[in-house]
């Protein structure tokens, strides 16, 4: 597809990747979700099934594998996961550099305004600015005073616009150095930041830990990091307060499950990321509501609502799948939505076609 994938990031290796696994599973009971999914995975540690595209391509397969078995079960996909804690699941809205292509305070102030009047109870923004004018070196990972004071404005300008008592997280998308990560941290204290996401590249835990020592801003992270081993380390030394795995990228959705119960035994919420169609966002909805720690998703398709909505239809009838800041559970079998294939088709990268 265009702008979304269910197996999302590296679109083009994954086609591939999935066409080529596809013999593997013939003549496999697909309702055997888990076999299916450790046999791909197991048989190509030596191919790269420990993190990347490789399991991007699997969390495709598992989330579908799922989705074949719970209607075969005639059961909502939620239901063959211990059932739920809840009816319908809390996104935040990610509003990027908000209204105006400069990202100007004003821009991001009257993005998030709008949403909170939408029913939205928790946004993000972007303070990142890789080529901000100010940057004295193009090339390392320092933020200075004025990118300090702009990424100040941007987030007073919304706290000043929603009030105290609407969640508000920002993102550094990983570009920073420690000494900058604190900084900025300490820099966001007085807007009580629900949290602080990825202040600095995800490869080193202890690094993070220190980050995470010297700020009083909760810090969450886990979008670049795969499979409950990825996740092992980061837990086991505490070093984030919040997790965000993405379900359609980390191995899928009994994966996403497992991390979230790892995270629950330190008392750490899970929040996922998401970037995907409503099927992948529906899919990543069941996990949501079949975890206790389950704090709030991300919704991205802000820009571009008509054509995410276009692409799967509700089989009970009900109309857009995000109201008030939240999204239902279905009670359909499977996944609970299906896809609407005219749209799918019409809104496919070229060159890449469908799966059908
Ligand atoms: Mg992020």
């Amino acid at each position: 597809m265009r702008r979304h994938h269910e197996a999302k990031d590296g679109a083009a290796a994954i086609v591939e990747l999935i066409s080529e696994l596809k013999a593997e599973l013939v003549g496999e009971d697909p309702r055997n979700v888990e076999h299916c999914w450790d046999k791909l995975r197991r048989r190509h540690v030596f191919s790269g099934a420990q993190e990347g595209v490789f399991l991007i391509a699997l969390s495709g397969i598992e989330i579908a594998l799922w989705d074949l078995a719970a209607k075969a079960a005639g059961q909502a996909l939620y239901r063959m996961l211990g059932g739920k804690f809840r009816d319908r699941i809390r996104l935040y809205a990610d509003c990027g550099d908000g209204d105006d292509p400069s990202g100007s305070p004003e821009g991001c102030a009257a993005r998030a305004q709008r949403l909170v009047n939408e029913g939205f109870t928790a946004l993000k923004f972007d303070i990142d600015a890789v080529q901000h004018p100010a940057k004295f070196d193009a090339a390392n990972h320092t933020a200075n005073g004025a990118e300090l004071r702009s990424m100040v404005e941007r987030v007073a300008a919304v706290r000043k616009a929603i009030g105290p008592d609407v969640d508000l997280c920002v993102d550094l998308h990983a570009r920073y150095d420690v000494p900058s990560a604190c900084r900025i941290a300490w820099e966001m204290e007085p807007f009580k930041l629900l949290w602080l996401e990825e202040p600095i590249p995800a490869e080193n835990v202890d690094a993070l830990r220190q980050v995470r020592a010297r700020s009083r801003t909760p810090i969450c992270v886990g979008e670049n990091l795969y499979l409950r081993w990825g996740f092992r380390e980061l837990l086991q030394q505490q070093a984030a307060d919040v997790i965000m795995p993405d379900v359609p990228k980390c191995g899928g959705r009994a994966e996403s499950k497992k991390i979230a119960n790892l995270a629950e035994i330190y008392y750490i919420p899970f929040a996922p990321h998401l970037v995907s169609t409503p099927l992948g966002t529906m899919a990543t909805c069941h996990t949501c509501a079949a975890v206790p720690n389950f704090l709030v998703l991300e919704w991205h398709a802000l820009e571009e609502r008509d054509v995410w909505d276009s692409y799967v239809f509700a089989p009970d009838g009900s109309g857009p799948i995000v109201k008030d800041g939240h999204i239902s559970l279905p009670d359909a079998p499977g996944v609970g939505v299906e896809l609407n294939m005219e749209s799918v088709r019409r809104n496919a990268a070229p060159g890449f076609g469908v799966f059908e």
